[in-house]
Formats: structure tokens, C-alpha cells, sequence
């Protein structure tokens, strides 16, 4: 399994995409910045989008990715749908919300009912299903809105999405029952100064994520790899999170792949 970082930050600036991420060919998690990532014949690959949680930052770029994707091309026969695998609460306000007809067409019933661009598919937490070959668990976390965390397996290896989340034993606790975890991708938002604002917003910073990682029993063996950091405070953010000494730790950028047991 190859995971390929689109968007990493936690804000949007020149050379900082929002999160979103490829998983091999056909899957992505959260949906930050992949028509901008993404050449148009790679879009046409994705057949599975796990949304983490309703907030912008994660769920922009399905108004693209869907318009992309509206207009059959001539002579070509392609598959158009791309199923949104999300929590019920979190479609229901998409549907309200979002691709209304007002703010956005509604591409769950464009171009017909019967053979839509979008397909609204209700995830439960802790119950695993596999799309394309990799299997893909929800996992609760800690957000002010309703949030899941996305496990993968393949191979009989386990890797985590956290996607937005602040102090929470859930997670590590599913990620110590994992007999062969590969690494985790977890949240790091704000400067350590902000603590009070990343409790209250459901972030980490980088004092909070080195408390949080050291719950895994794994600690130091399993790659720890950082995202969702706040462009305007990168350079404090590297020095804050270096002074914390984690070991094998890495911040993602959007250069990164990461291969998870074998190809
Ligand atoms: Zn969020
Ligand atoms: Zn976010």
C-alpha cells in the first residue's frame, strides 16, 4: 500500500494545500486539495473518498473532484461514480449544507438518480470494510464536530489517518491492539502557546502530540508522522517540535509517499 501526501496543513497558502491524501490509485482520505494535486486522468482513478469530518478544510474539494468528473467524455466509457464513505451525521450535512442546489449542485443525483457522480455510503464506527483491495476501520476521535480516524490494512499491515483530532485515548488504544502498525499519521496544529484554543478546537500542538504519542506501546518504533500544522507558524512549530526529541518522527510535506509493508 502507497500513501501519497497531496495536502498536508491546516491552512490554505501559496505551496500549502489542505489534507488530503492518495492511497494507491483509487482512494483518498479527506478531500483538502486533490483537483489541485492531481492531474485529470489521476482524478479519474479515484473510485473512494473517506471524509474524516464535515469541516471545509476536508471536504472542498468534492464540489471539484465531481464536477471533474460531470461531463462523460465522447467515446469513452468511464466509470464516473466516486463513493463518499463517511459517518451518517456527516452525509446528512453535506446533503443540508453543502451540495444543497444552492451552495453546490447536488452530484448524488447529477447527472440521474439512477447512475449518479456521488454515492453517499454511511460508515460505523469500528466496523471494517474493504474497498479495492484495503481494508478501512472508523475510529472515533476527538474534534468538535463528529470525526473518525481511517485504519488501513493491507497485508497484514495496519497504518492510521488520525484526521483532525485533540487529546484522546481511543485511538492509541486501537492502535495497540494492532499486532504489525506501520505508522501514524496524527494531528499537530498549533504552536504550544495556543494550547488552550487546541483544546478547545480539537488540535494538538506540538506539546500536547508528544504527550499523545507516548501512549502508543509501540513508542519509537512506529513511525509517527505529523500534519495538519498551521503554514503562518511552520518555523516555530519545527523548533517547538524538535525540542520535544520523539524518535522516529516525521513532519509530512507534500513530497512525501509513504510505503506501507510491501508495494
Ligand atoms: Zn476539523
Ligand atoms: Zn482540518
Amino acid at each position: 500500500m502507497r500513501i501519497k501526501v497531496l495536502g498536508c496543513y491546516g491552512g490554505q497558502l501559496r505551496g500549502y494545500a489542505l489534507s488530503s491524501f492518495l492511497v494507491n490509485e483509487s482512494i483518498l482520505l479527506d478531500a483538502g486539495c486533490p483537483t489541485r494535486a492531481l492531474t485529470l486522468e489521476e482524478q479519474r482513478h479515484i473510485h473512494h473518498l473517506f471524509v474524516s469530518h464535515v469541516h471545509l478544510d476536508h471536504i472542498q474539494d468534492i464540489a471539484f473532484l465531481a464536477d471533474n468528473r460531470a461531463l462523460k467524455r465522447m467515446g469513452e466509457d468511464v466509470k464516473r461514480t466516486i463513493s463518499i464513505h463517511t459517518l451518517q451525521e456527516n452525509i446528512d450535512i453535506i446533503k443540508e449544507h453543502f451540495l444543497n442546489d444552492l451552495i453546490w449542485p447536488d452530484f448524488t443525483v447529477i447527472p440521474t438518480v439512477d447512475d449518479p457522480i456521488l454515492i453517499m455510503q454511511p460508515v460505523t464506527p469500528y466496523e471494517s470494510i474493504v474497498v479495492d483491495g484495503i481494508k478501512v476501520t472508523s475510529i472515533p476521535v476527538a474534534h468538535p464536530v463528529p470525526c473518525t480516524a481511517f485504519m488501513l490494512e493491507d497485508n497484514g499491515c495496519q497504518f492510521i489517518y488520525s484526521a483532525d483530532t485533540g487529546v484522546t485515548d481511543e485511538l492509541w488504544r486501537v492502535a495497540n491492539e494492532q499486532a504489525n502498525l506501520k505508522g501514524i499519521i496524527i494531528d499537530c496544529s498549533f504552536p504550544n502557546a495556543y494550547e488552550k484554543l487546541a483544546h478547545i478546537s480539537g488540535h494538538l500542538t506540538p506539546h500536547l502530540m508528544a504527550q499523545e504519542v507516548k501512549k502508543l506501546n509501540a513508542y519509537g518504533e512506529v513511525p509517527i508522522y505529523l500534519y495538519h500544522m498551521k503554514p503562518e507558524t511552520m518555523e516555530l512549530m519545527i523548533q517547538q517540535i524538535e525540542a520535544e526529541r520523539i524518535p522516529n518522527l516525521h513532519l509530512l510535506d507534500q513530497t512525501v509517499e509513504i510505503l506501507v509493508g510491501e508495494a
